[in-house]
Protein backbone atom coordinates (compact mmCIF):
# COMPACT_ATOMS: atom_id res chain seq x y z
CA UNK A 1 0.00 0.00 0.00
CA UNK A 2 2.63 2.08 1.20
CA UNK A 3 4.19 1.89 -2.96
CA UNK A 4 0.52 2.86 -3.67
CA UNK A 5 0.61 5.87 -2.15
CA UNK A 6 4.16 7.36 -3.52
CA UNK A 7 3.12 6.50 -6.84
CA UNK A 8 0.01 8.35 -6.60
CA UNK A 9 2.04 11.33 -5.23
CA UNK A 10 4.38 11.20 -7.79
CA UNK A 11 2.35 11.59 -10.66
CA UNK A 12 0.80 14.48 -9.14
CA UNK A 13 4.33 15.75 -8.65
CA UNK A 14 5.94 15.10 -12.08
CA UNK A 15 2.98 15.61 -14.76
CA UNK A 16 4.34 14.92 -18.31
CA UNK A 17 6.35 12.88 -17.11
CA UNK A 18 6.30 8.93 -18.00
CA UNK A 19 4.55 7.50 -15.74
CA UNK A 20 1.79 7.02 -18.17
CA UNK A 21 4.33 3.77 -18.83
CA UNK A 22 5.34 2.90 -15.76
CA UNK A 23 6.63 -0.52 -16.32
CA UNK A 24 4.60 -3.01 -13.70
CA UNK A 25 7.68 -5.51 -13.91
CA UNK A 26 9.78 -1.91 -12.50
CA UNK A 27 7.06 -1.44 -9.95
CA UNK A 28 7.17 -4.67 -8.55
CA UNK A 29 10.90 -4.61 -7.85
CA UNK A 30 11.58 -0.95 -6.57
CA UNK A 31 8.53 -2.28 -4.19
CA UNK A 32 11.29 -3.88 -2.07
CA UNK A 33 11.84 -0.09 -0.93
CA UNK A 34 8.76 -0.11 0.91
CA UNK A 35 8.42 3.52 2.01
CA UNK A 36 10.66 6.66 0.69
CA UNK A 37 11.69 7.04 4.33
CA UNK A 38 13.26 3.42 3.83
CA UNK A 39 15.11 4.63 0.79
CA UNK A 40 19.18 3.63 1.04
CA UNK A 41 20.97 6.99 1.45
CA UNK A 42 22.83 6.12 -1.16
CA UNK A 43 23.34 3.60 -4.08
CA UNK A 44 22.92 2.99 -7.67
CA UNK A 45 19.57 2.90 -10.43
CA UNK A 46 19.15 1.05 -13.12
CA UNK A 47 16.62 2.96 -15.44
CA UNK A 48 13.98 0.64 -16.75
CA UNK A 49 12.67 -0.24 -20.21
CA UNK A 50 10.98 3.35 -21.61
CA UNK A 51 13.16 5.50 -19.75
CA UNK A 52 12.94 8.47 -17.52
CA UNK A 53 12.34 11.82 -16.67
CA UNK A 54 15.25 12.86 -14.94
CA UNK A 55 14.85 17.06 -13.49
CA UNK A 56 16.65 19.51 -12.29
CA UNK A 57 15.86 19.48 -8.83
CA UNK A 58 13.27 17.22 -6.94
CA UNK A 59 9.94 17.88 -8.84
CA UNK A 60 11.39 20.33 -10.82
CA UNK A 61 11.74 20.91 -14.35
CA UNK A 62 12.11 18.00 -16.63
CA UNK A 63 15.51 17.97 -18.54
CA UNK A 64 14.90 15.11 -20.32
CA UNK A 65 14.02 11.45 -20.78
CA UNK A 66 17.23 8.85 -20.37
CA UNK A 67 17.45 5.99 -22.01
CA UNK A 68 16.61 1.85 -20.70
CA UNK A 69 19.60 0.78 -19.33
CA UNK A 70 21.55 3.64 -17.92
CA UNK A 71 22.93 3.04 -14.33
CA UNK A 72 22.85 6.16 -12.13
CA UNK A 73 25.07 6.58 -9.32
CA UNK A 74 23.10 8.61 -6.54
CA UNK A 75 24.27 9.54 -2.70
CA UNK A 76 21.35 12.26 -1.97
CA UNK A 77 18.39 11.36 -1.20
CA UNK A 78 14.74 14.05 -0.58
CA UNK A 79 11.66 12.35 0.38
CA UNK A 80 10.83 10.06 -3.00
CA UNK A 81 13.77 11.58 -5.43
CA UNK A 82 17.23 11.12 -5.72
CA UNK A 83 19.94 13.09 -6.59
CA UNK A 84 21.97 10.91 -9.46
CA UNK A 85 24.96 11.81 -11.46
CA UNK A 86 24.57 11.35 -14.75
CA UNK A 87 27.13 9.77 -17.45
CA UNK A 88 28.17 13.19 -18.44
CA UNK A 89 28.87 13.59 -14.92
CA UNK A 90 26.09 16.58 -13.80
CA UNK A 91 23.53 16.21 -11.00
CA UNK A 92 20.37 15.32 -12.21
CA UNK A 93 17.01 14.41 -10.11
CA UNK A 94 14.08 11.30 -10.83
CA UNK A 95 12.11 9.73 -8.59
CA UNK A 96 12.89 6.05 -6.71
CA UNK A 97 9.55 4.87 -7.72
CA UNK A 98 10.39 5.21 -11.29
CA UNK A 99 13.52 3.26 -11.46
CA UNK A 100 15.72 -0.19 -10.17
CA UNK A 101 16.95 1.08 -6.73
CA UNK A 102 19.83 -0.61 -5.60
CA UNK A 103 20.79 0.53 -2.11
CA UNK A 104 24.71 0.83 -1.36
CA UNK A 105 26.30 -2.89 -0.38
CA UNK A 106 28.64 -2.69 2.26
CA UNK A 107 31.99 -3.66 0.79
CA UNK A 108 33.64 -7.36 2.11
CA UNK A 109 37.41 -8.06 3.24
CA UNK A 110 38.75 -9.23 -0.32
CA UNK A 111 40.37 -12.64 0.82
CA UNK A 112 40.42 -15.77 2.12
CA UNK A 113 36.41 -16.35 3.44
CA UNK A 114 35.50 -13.37 1.17
CA UNK A 115 31.95 -14.47 0.10
CA UNK A 116 32.09 -14.30 -3.50
CA UNK A 117 27.89 -14.60 -3.77
CA UNK A 118 27.75 -11.36 -2.30
CA UNK A 119 30.42 -9.25 -4.51
CA UNK A 120 29.47 -7.09 -6.22
CA UNK A 121 31.25 -5.52 -9.36
CA UNK A 122 31.38 -2.86 -11.80
CA UNK A 123 33.33 -3.17 -15.19
CA UNK A 124 33.82 0.01 -17.30
CA UNK A 125 34.32 -0.92 -20.92
CA UNK A 126 36.94 2.66 -21.59
CA UNK A 127 35.90 5.39 -24.17
CA UNK A 128 32.34 4.97 -25.74
CA UNK A 129 30.32 7.27 -27.95
CA UNK A 130 32.33 10.17 -29.51
CA UNK A 131 35.59 9.11 -27.83
CA UNK A 132 36.64 6.00 -29.72
CA UNK A 133 39.36 5.66 -27.49
CA UNK A 134 42.53 3.88 -29.82
CA UNK A 135 41.80 3.30 -33.90
CA UNK A 136 43.76 0.92 -35.36
CA UNK A 137 45.51 0.45 -38.59
CA UNK A 138 42.73 -0.73 -39.93
CA UNK A 139 40.28 1.42 -38.00
CA UNK A 140 39.05 -0.65 -35.44
CA UNK A 141 37.86 2.35 -32.41
CA UNK A 142 38.74 1.15 -28.99
CA UNK A 143 35.90 1.63 -27.94
CA UNK A 144 34.45 -1.55 -29.12
CA UNK A 145 35.80 -4.42 -28.20
CA UNK A 146 36.63 -3.16 -24.82
CA UNK A 147 32.78 -2.70 -24.40
CA UNK A 148 32.68 -6.58 -25.66
CA UNK A 149 35.16 -8.01 -23.59
CA UNK A 150 33.78 -6.28 -20.65
CA UNK A 151 30.20 -7.90 -21.22
CA UNK A 152 31.69 -11.40 -21.29
CA UNK A 153 33.20 -10.58 -17.71
CA UNK A 154 30.27 -9.25 -17.02
CA UNK A 155 28.57 -12.83 -18.24
CA UNK A 156 31.61 -14.98 -16.27
CA UNK A 157 30.99 -13.23 -13.05
CA UNK A 158 26.79 -14.05 -13.19
CA UNK A 159 27.54 -17.73 -13.36
CA UNK A 160 29.27 -20.57 -11.39
CA UNK A 161 32.12 -21.48 -12.03
CA UNK A 162 35.03 -24.27 -11.29
CA UNK A 163 38.43 -23.10 -12.37
CA UNK A 164 41.62 -25.26 -13.13
CA UNK A 165 44.54 -23.16 -11.67
CA UNK A 166 47.27 -24.69 -13.12
CA UNK A 167 45.75 -24.46 -16.92
CA UNK A 168 43.52 -21.71 -16.09
CA UNK A 169 40.98 -23.55 -17.70
CA UNK A 170 37.55 -22.02 -16.51
CA UNK A 171 34.30 -24.53 -16.65
CA UNK A 172 30.61 -24.75 -15.63
CA UNK A 173 30.61 -25.19 -11.68
CA UNK A 174 29.87 -24.36 -8.05
CA UNK A 175 33.28 -23.26 -6.58
CA UNK A 176 33.31 -19.94 -7.66
CA UNK A 177 29.21 -18.59 -7.32
CA UNK A 178 28.30 -16.23 -9.44
CA UNK A 179 28.70 -13.17 -7.56
CA UNK A 180 25.37 -10.25 -6.34
CA UNK A 181 25.72 -7.93 -9.00
CA UNK A 182 27.55 -6.66 -11.99
CA UNK A 183 27.07 -2.78 -13.09
CA UNK A 184 28.41 -1.75 -16.14
CA UNK A 185 29.38 1.85 -16.90
CA UNK A 186 28.16 1.39 -20.05
CA UNK A 187 26.08 -1.66 -20.88
CA UNK A 188 25.56 -2.75 -24.77
CA UNK A 189 22.13 -3.93 -23.26
CA UNK A 190 21.44 -0.14 -23.06
CA UNK A 191 20.32 2.47 -24.85
CA UNK A 192 22.42 3.41 -28.07
CA UNK A 193 23.95 -0.43 -27.32
CA UNK A 194 26.18 1.37 -24.82
CA UNK A 195 28.07 3.70 -27.32
CA UNK A 196 27.70 6.73 -24.91
CA UNK A 197 30.12 9.15 -23.85
CA UNK A 198 30.72 8.28 -20.10
CA UNK A 199 32.62 10.93 -17.97
CA UNK A 200 35.48 9.48 -15.56
CA UNK A 201 33.94 10.97 -12.40
CA UNK A 202 30.55 9.52 -13.13
CA UNK A 203 32.45 6.34 -13.78
CA UNK A 204 34.31 6.15 -10.51
CA UNK A 205 30.97 7.23 -8.95
CA UNK A 206 29.16 4.44 -10.14
CA UNK A 207 31.91 2.22 -8.12
CA UNK A 208 31.57 3.82 -4.96
CA UNK A 209 27.71 4.36 -5.10
CA UNK A 210 27.33 0.60 -5.72
CA UNK A 211 29.47 -0.46 -2.50
CA UNK A 212 31.45 -2.16 -5.09
CA UNK A 213 34.59 -4.49 -3.91
CA UNK A 214 36.53 -3.69 -7.22
CA UNK A 215 35.91 -1.41 -10.26
CA UNK A 216 37.75 -3.09 -13.41
CA UNK A 217 38.26 -0.69 -16.18
CA UNK A 218 39.15 -2.31 -19.76
CA UNK A 219 41.14 -0.77 -22.56
CA UNK A 220 43.85 -1.64 -25.25
CA UNK A 221 46.78 0.86 -25.55
CA UNK A 222 48.60 2.66 -28.74
CA UNK A 223 52.10 3.59 -29.34
CA UNK A 224 54.60 0.78 -28.00
CA UNK A 225 58.04 1.33 -27.36
CA UNK A 226 59.37 -1.81 -29.01
CA UNK A 227 58.51 -5.24 -29.69
CA UNK A 228 58.34 -8.36 -27.22
CA UNK A 229 58.11 -11.92 -27.01
CA UNK A 230 55.06 -11.87 -24.98
CA UNK A 231 51.71 -8.95 -24.82
CA UNK A 232 52.73 -5.95 -23.64
CA UNK A 233 49.74 -5.98 -20.83
CA UNK A 234 49.72 -2.67 -18.81
CA UNK A 235 47.69 -2.37 -15.42
CA UNK A 236 47.69 1.24 -13.52
CA UNK A 237 45.78 0.78 -10.46
CA UNK A 238 44.70 3.39 -7.92
CA UNK A 239 46.73 4.97 -5.20
CA UNK A 240 44.13 5.98 -3.32
CA UNK A 241 41.82 2.49 -2.86
CA UNK A 242 43.16 0.07 -0.23
CA UNK A 243 44.09 -3.25 -1.90
CA UNK A 244 43.83 -1.70 -5.89
CA UNK A 245 48.16 -2.50 -5.98
CA UNK A 246 47.58 -6.24 -5.76
CA UNK A 247 44.35 -6.26 -7.58
CA UNK A 248 46.10 -4.60 -10.19
CA UNK A 249 49.03 -7.64 -10.28
CA UNK A 250 46.48 -9.81 -10.52
CA UNK A 251 45.03 -8.81 -13.54
CA UNK A 252 47.97 -8.21 -14.94
CA UNK A 253 49.07 -11.64 -14.53
CA UNK A 254 46.13 -12.89 -15.31
CA UNK A 255 45.39 -11.41 -18.61
CA UNK A 256 49.06 -10.93 -19.89
CA UNK A 257 48.95 -15.18 -19.51
CA UNK A 258 45.55 -15.59 -20.68
CA UNK A 259 46.70 -13.77 -24.30
CA UNK A 260 50.42 -15.11 -24.21
CA UNK A 261 48.72 -18.02 -25.62
CA UNK A 262 48.21 -16.63 -29.41
CA UNK A 263 51.28 -16.30 -31.07
CA UNK A 264 51.86 -12.70 -32.76
CA UNK A 265 54.68 -10.44 -33.00
CA UNK A 266 53.54 -8.51 -29.54
CA UNK A 267 54.72 -5.45 -28.66
CA UNK A 268 54.99 -3.01 -26.01
CA UNK A 269 57.21 -1.14 -23.26
CA UNK A 270 60.09 -2.29 -21.49
CA UNK A 271 58.63 -2.38 -17.84
CA UNK A 272 55.63 -3.94 -18.15
CA UNK A 273 53.60 -4.35 -15.33
CA UNK A 274 51.15 -2.84 -12.46
CA UNK A 275 51.61 0.56 -11.74
CA UNK A 276 49.97 3.05 -9.88
CA UNK A 277 50.83 7.05 -11.15
CA UNK A 278 50.13 9.86 -8.54
CA UNK A 279 48.85 13.65 -9.52
CA UNK A 280 50.59 16.59 -8.69
CA UNK A 281 48.66 16.81 -5.30
CA UNK A 282 49.98 12.38 -4.69
CA UNK A 283 46.11 11.43 -5.66
CA UNK A 284 45.37 9.59 -8.67
CA UNK A 285 46.45 10.69 -11.74
CA UNK A 286 43.50 8.67 -13.51
CA UNK A 287 40.19 10.38 -12.25
CA UNK A 288 38.37 6.83 -12.78
CA UNK A 289 40.57 5.16 -10.17
CA UNK A 290 40.07 7.90 -7.94
CA UNK A 291 37.26 7.43 -5.34
CA UNK A 292 37.21 4.70 -2.82
CA UNK A 293 36.70 1.66 -4.65
CA UNK A 294 39.74 -0.79 -5.33
CA UNK A 295 40.06 -0.29 -8.87
CA UNK A 296 42.70 -0.77 -11.74
CA UNK A 297 42.73 0.17 -15.53
CA UNK A 298 43.34 -3.11 -17.69
CA UNK A 299 45.44 -2.37 -20.84
CA UNK A 300 45.32 -5.54 -23.01
CA UNK A 301 47.09 -5.39 -25.71
CA UNK A 302 48.12 -2.79 -28.74
CA UNK A 303 45.51 -2.12 -31.19
CA UNK A 304 47.72 0.28 -32.95
CA UNK A 305 49.61 -2.91 -34.46
CA UNK A 306 48.29 -4.63 -37.35
CA UNK A 307 48.83 -7.62 -35.92
CA UNK A 308 47.52 -7.12 -32.19
CA UNK A 309 44.50 -5.35 -34.18
CA UNK A 310 43.68 -8.45 -36.21
CA UNK A 311 43.45 -10.45 -32.42
CA UNK A 312 41.17 -7.60 -31.11
CA UNK A 313 38.63 -7.82 -33.91
CA UNK A 314 38.05 -12.14 -32.89
CA UNK A 315 35.83 -13.69 -30.40
CA UNK A 316 38.29 -16.09 -28.80
CA UNK A 317 40.65 -13.21 -28.45
CA UNK A 318 37.99 -11.13 -26.28
CA UNK A 319 37.26 -14.30 -24.71
CA UNK A 320 40.43 -15.22 -22.94
CA UNK A 321 40.85 -11.25 -22.14
CA UNK A 322 37.64 -11.81 -20.50
CA UNK A 323 38.39 -15.23 -18.64
CA UNK A 324 41.89 -13.54 -17.62
CA UNK A 325 40.06 -10.41 -15.75
CA UNK A 326 37.42 -12.91 -14.39
CA UNK A 327 40.37 -14.98 -12.80
CA UNK A 328 42.16 -11.58 -11.44
CA UNK A 329 39.03 -10.48 -9.77
CA UNK A 330 38.27 -13.87 -8.33
CA UNK A 331 41.71 -14.06 -7.04
CA UNK A 332 41.49 -10.87 -5.53
CA UNK A 333 38.37 -11.25 -4.02
CA UNK A 334 39.13 -14.70 -2.41
CA UNK A 335 42.55 -15.11 -1.64
CA UNK A 336 45.40 -12.97 -0.78
CA UNK A 337 47.45 -13.97 -3.67
CA UNK A 338 49.75 -11.20 -5.12
CA UNK A 339 50.10 -11.30 -9.10
CA UNK A 340 53.52 -10.81 -10.87
CA UNK A 341 55.26 -7.62 -11.49
CA UNK A 342 54.29 -5.00 -9.17
CA UNK A 343 55.96 -1.70 -10.03
CA UNK A 344 56.51 1.36 -7.80
CA UNK A 345 54.20 3.72 -7.70
CA UNK A 346 55.53 6.92 -9.00
CA UNK A 347 54.21 10.55 -10.48
CA UNK A 348 52.71 10.66 -14.06
CA UNK A 349 55.38 11.43 -16.18
CA UNK A 350 53.71 13.11 -19.00
CA UNK A 351 51.67 16.30 -19.30
CA UNK A 352 48.20 16.42 -17.19
CA UNK A 353 45.44 14.62 -18.76
CA UNK A 354 44.03 15.52 -22.25
CA UNK A 355 40.50 15.04 -20.56
CA UNK A 356 37.60 15.76 -22.84
CA UNK A 357 35.77 18.41 -21.77
CA UNK A 358 31.92 18.59 -20.10
CA UNK A 359 31.31 20.65 -23.39
CA UNK A 360 28.89 18.54 -26.06
CA UNK A 361 28.28 15.58 -23.73
CA UNK A 362 24.77 14.09 -24.26
CA UNK A 363 23.24 11.89 -21.94
CA UNK A 364 21.43 9.63 -24.14
CA UNK A 365 18.02 9.93 -24.21
CA UNK A 366 15.02 7.28 -24.90
CA UNK A 367 13.07 6.55 -27.89
ZN1 LIG B 1 41.63 3.31 -23.66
Amino acid sequence: MLVLLVLVAGIAWTVGATDGEADPVAGSTTSSVPAQAELPSAGVVVVPPGGVAINDSPAGAVLQTVGAGLVLPYAVVDDEWLEVTTTCDEPAWLRADDVDVSGQADPGVAGPGFDLASAVVVIDPGHGGPWPGAVGPTGLSEKIPNLDIADRVRALLGTGHDIDWSTGEIALGGTYPPVASVFMTRDPDAVENGDFEAKLGYRAAVADAAGADALVSIHNNTVPKGSRSSPGTQVFHSVGAAGSDRLGTLLHQEVHDALAVFDVAWSGLADLGARGYTDAQGGDYFTVLSGGTPAAIVEGMYLSEPEEEALLREPSVRQAYAEGVYRGLVRFLTTNDWGTDPLPTIPWPGASPGSPSADGCVVPSAG
